[in-house]
């Protein structure tokens, strides 16, 4: 099946009653999907006269139509009401973070005290991590995903170098099997049962950000913790693509962005969780700042911390409001839509775009990588062409057909269709547009 040439068979039997184009059947299940789509909510940037397919929501959201005004409140506030803006503007900036917090607990299911938003993804990264990475001499590892993201590398080799370790030595990458695109869980948990007695720190990428394939949370939680290690996880590509529930996984700590999925705008501010069962480990080490401490008491100018026993006991400075009213409409979206429901509706658009792309593959040496088992993969798929450099693939199907993709090199294209904006016209756009680029 190929999506590139409109209409079905011929049907010369029955000339009056015509087969609906593959675009046209895109548009009808567009037309009867049970979660209408929120487009129009969103600024899509322009082609020609009219709009991108947008696939790269992965990377960077789109912008809500409604944050202007929201950026407007704050700008207001702060024009109005200087200093005082902090305890008398309409969301008081003092206690801003409070209002984040039950909203990003639904997100990634967690107990409203084990969540916080602050700084960016990888700050929070080596935060937990000065936690939750306590090499001992015969437990020194971190185990990551050999196809980790490079800041992610980076973080756990320059935190293995700061305990005075070999990077080179007690960081572990483990890698697919041979001739296999991404790596199993189950071959993550035989490791850890195996190997386990090394590693001091797991961290996974839940949702990998080059294949797109989703880790099974729970048994990698339970095997690292029956080897005796600490399991932390990048949420980075799954937070508000799928359904999390880190509480009840046992996950020890997670972090992930807001400006993926979560369309928070670019570098806006990163979320952290911290399970409850080490919220009153008064023990664990912390770096700290003066929004460490209690907020009743932080104004008395004590020398020393007042601990509080939530995941706020790991921020350390005062938060960037402009970018917290962002992600609080944000969070407030995802909770009108519910992420039951766009998961649903995701796992529908991927589906269908993967049977197009399978087709647009089909005998033009292309595959994609990404599992095909709807639980074990979000809203990307990501296609590996054998042969071709992907960087002007990528700037094709921009340039010549309004589809926003990313190129990885060397020989991968993502797309994610992100439930929130993207249609399945958009799909319909995307594999037409492939199957283009890639006959020429
Ligand atoms: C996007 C992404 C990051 C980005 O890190 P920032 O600190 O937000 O710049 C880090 N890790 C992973 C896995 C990512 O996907």
């Amino acid at each position: 099946m190929s999506p590139a040439p409109p209409g079905g068979s011929p049907a010369r039997e029955q000339p009056t009653e015509k087969q609906p184009t593959q675009e046209e059947r895109a548009r009808g299940l567009d037309a009867n999907d049970p979660l209408p789509t929120r487009r129009a909510e969103f600024l899509i940037p322009p082609h020609d006269d009219g709009e991108v397919a947008y696939f790269a929501g992965n990377s960077l959201g789109l912008q809500p139509r409604a944050l202007r005004a929201r950026l407007g409140e704050e700008l207001d506030d702060w024009a109005r009401l200087a200093v005082e803006g902090h305890l008398e503007g309409r969301r008081p900036w003092y206690s801003y973070h409070e209002l984040l917090r039950e909203p990003a607990a639904r997100l990634v299911g967690a107990r409203p005290r084990e969540v916080v938003v602050m700084n960016s993804l990888t700050v929070n990264l080596h935060l937990l991590m000065v936690s939750f990475y306590r090499p001992t001499p015969r437990r020194p590892a971190i185990l990551i995903e050999d196809s980790a993201f490079p800041s992610d590398s980076y973080a756990v080799r320059s935190q293995a170098a700061l305990h005075g370790h070999d990077p080179d030595k007690v960081i572990i990458r483990l890698a697919p099997r041979l001739g296999e695109a991404t790596l199993r869980s189950e071959d993550v948990v035989a490791y850890l049962a195996e190997e386990g007695d090394r590693v001091a720190l797991v961290l996974l990428g839940a949702v990998n950000y080059y294949s797109g394939e989703l880790l099974d949370i729970e048994a990698i939680t339970a095997a690292g913790h029956a080897a005796g290690a600490v399991v932390g996880w990048d949420l980075a590509h799954a937070a508000g693509n799928v359904e999390l529930r880190l509480h009840d996984a046992n996950a020890d700590w997670a972090a992930w962005c807001s400006y993926k999925y979560l369309n928070a705008g670019p570098g806006s501010l990163a979320g952290a969780f911290v399970h409850e069962r080490h919220l009153a480990d008064r023990s664990l080490p912390k770096l700290a700042g003066w929004w460490s401490t209690d907020p009743a008491t932080r104004f008395q100018m004590a020398p020393t911390v007042t601990p509080v026993d939530s995941a706020d006991s790991w921020q350390l400075s005062n938060p960037p409001i402009l970018s917290m009213a962002a992600v609080l409409l944000s969070l407030e979206m995802f909770d009108q839509t519910g992420l039951a429901a766009l998961r649903a509706k995701s796992r529908r658009l991927t589906a269908y775009l993967e049977a197009l792309l399978d087709g647009v593959c089909a005998g033009r040496d292309a595959e994609i990588l990404t599992p095909r088992a709807p639980e074990r993969r979000g809203a990307q798929l990501s296609v590996r062409v054998r042969g071709r450099d992907v960087g002007p693939l990528t700037a094709r199907l921009r340039h010549e057909h309004g589809v926003v993709a990313d190129a990885r090199r060397p020989d991968v294209i993502r797309l994610a269709p992100a439930p929130m904006y993207c249609t399945f016209h958009d799909c319909w756009r995307a594999a037409t547009a492939l199957a283009a680029v890639l006959d020429d």
